[in-house]
């Protein structure tokens, strides 16, 4: 050819879209276009005289013992002219997926091979042609099929993609990237034997080797980093001869899955924990009504004696007996508030009450059971007029100081003190008793709730009273907490808000530094 047509065809195919690359017949690159230039990365004059198969991925150059591109040739008259879908390789190692076909002229030592590639931009489906086979054509006219295939594939909730001999995967579906948080363009064409995972290398070794193979585990974005909890499946493809062409990969996202069945657990958990804590207030509660009747019985059946002789009752048996009563009905009386406080039943009638007025009858009505304990009582100055109802206040305060007395088995004082600061009315009961835990005092005010320096030293108690003191003073639009060191007591302070028009002081601290 005259050297000015040369050119002129060079001009044209560098003016053409699709990369083009001849090699003579050792098969060495003796012409590419600017397009093949821009695909492979390689300058012109780098790649003259050089092998053409360094466009090829090492492990792809030999087939059945040809060049990849002899084998290609020999496969020309089967393809029929349609192209074959390969991965090229690129100057900086990036594989990239191409359409080649490969043509030839002249003969001997003046052959020459053409090569044409096109770029595919868009992932190829798994229901495509398959690469380097030529369909018979009774296969190629079934599009109908391969449609409804293709759909099926593409709107399965199960993240799908395919792989070859080489394991390189050739396709996936649009739910695949997603489960799989990489890009299309990273996954498809990626090696999956160079994956980290050593799970999924088994599998894929595996269905490489015709068999099926499941795997669940936390699979590792390559590029987030994300991690995916997923069950993975790969099925090994077969060709009509019974050689594995490659595998199909479902994956399913399982972290829903994974999240209902930590919930479930959490659940059963929780629920596991409610039966024991039922269980134990269940024998509490049996025991704690059972002390009080042994001696509620001896008293009774000491008196009937001595009303049968005739002899005279003293009024100290009468008032024991009368005390296990009460015992008792303040018993059932928790009880039966507790499930009114859970049922939202609770009533409260709210009047104008004088607290101190209230807080002395509590002390006086307590006096039988003050025992070796000295009471005092820092009344205020002024009178504090607030908006509660009286007979639930009068169980919050009796609660804390029986807690007070209760708690502090060697005796010592009692100190009650009720003052006005800003708007609230601020109660407190202290005691230089057993005092509680410290990981324990947010917990006291829950319902059944007894510290665990109470419970082994076996003081009685239902750990309701706290619980329904909390209720009531939080309804009434106040706060109940403690302070305490264990050892050295414990004071409890309840702060409610004065009733309005009630006169106040001027406050020396903020409430917020009052209320915890
Ligand atoms: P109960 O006294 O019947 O167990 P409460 O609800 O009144 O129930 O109290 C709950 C828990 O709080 C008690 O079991 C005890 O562990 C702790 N507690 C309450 N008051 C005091 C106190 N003054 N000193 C030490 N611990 C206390």
């Amino acid at each position: 050819m005259a050297g000015a047509a040369i050119d002129e065809l060079s001009a044209w195919l560098d003016a053409a879209v699709d990369p083009f690359v001849a090699c003579d017949a050792r098969e060495n690159v003796c012409f590419l276009n600017a397009a093949a230039e821009r695909l492979l990365g390689w300058k012109r004059e780098e790649l003259l005289g050089q092998p053409a198969a360094w466009l090829f991925p090492k492990r792809l150059r030999e087939h059945g013992g040809k060049s990849l591109l002899r084998h290609l040739l020999s496969r020309r008259a089967a393809l029929g002219g349609r192209a074959t879908r390969v991965l090229a390789c690129r100057k900086d190692g990036a594989e990239v997926l191409v359409e080649l076909t490969v043509g030839a002229s002249g003969q001997g030592p003046d052959e020459r091979i053409a090569l044409n590639f096109r770029r595919l931009h868009e992932v190829i489906d798994i229901v495509d042609e398959p690469v380097e086979r030529a369909l018979p054509r009774h296969e190629t006219e079934s599009v109908g099929g391969d449609a409804l295939f293709r759909t099926v594939v593409e709107h399965a909730p199960l993240g799908i993609f395919y792989f070859d001999r080489s394991a390189i995967i050739i396709a996936c579906n649009e739910l695949f990237v997603r489960i799989i948080g990489s890009p299309k363009r990273v996954l498809v064409g990626l090696n999956l034997l160079s994956l980290r995972d050593e799970n999924i290398l088994h599998c894929v070794r595996e269905t490489l080797a015709g068999h099926t193979c499941d795997y669940e585990g936390e699979y590792r974005a390559i590029t987030s980093g994300k991690k995916t909890p997923a069950h993975m499946r790969f099925v090994p493809c077969f060709n009509s001869a019974g050689q594995v062409e490659g595998g199909i990969g479902i994956v399913e996202d399982i972290s829903e899955r994974r999240r209902a069945e930590s919930e479930r657990e959490r659940l059963y958990r929780e629920a596991q924990e409610a039966i024991r804590v039922r269980d134990d207030f269940l024998s509490i509660a049996s025991h704690e009504l059972k002390t009080p009747l042994t001696p509620l019985s001896l008293r009774l059946a000491t008196l009937e004696r001595r009303l049968e002789r005739g002899e005279r009752v003293d009024p100290s048996t009468l008032r024991h007996t009368r005390m296990h009563l009460l015992r008792i009905t303040s018993l059932i009386n928790d009880l039966l508030d507790a499930s009114r406080i859970e049922a939202g039943r609770l009533a409260l009638h709210p009047e104008a009450t004088r607290l101190e007025g209230l807080v002395a009858h509590v002390l006086r009505s307590l006096e039988p059971q003050r025992g070796d304990h000295t009471v005092h009582f820092e009344a205020p100055e002024h009178p504090v007029q607030v908006n509660v109802d009286p007979f639930r206040m009068e169980q919050v305060f009796s609660n804390l100081v029986e807690n007070a007395f209760k708690y502090s088995p060697n005796g010592g004082t009692v100190r009650v003190s009720l003052r006005q600061h800003g708007g609230l009315a601020l109660l407190s009961v202290s005691d230089e008793g057993i005092g509680i835990p410290p990981d324990q005092q947010k917990l006291l005010f829950d319902r059944y709730f007894r510290a665990r320096n109470v419970s082994a030293r076996s003081f009685g108690g239902l750990g309701l009273g706290l619980y329904i003191s909390r209720d009531i003073v939080e309804r009434h639009g106040g706060r109940i907490w403690v302070e305490s060191e264990p050892g050295h007591g414990s004071t409890f302070h309840v702060a409610l808000p004065l009733m309005a028009g009630a006169p106040a002081q001027p406050p020396a601290e903020t409430p917020e530094q009052l209320i915890h």
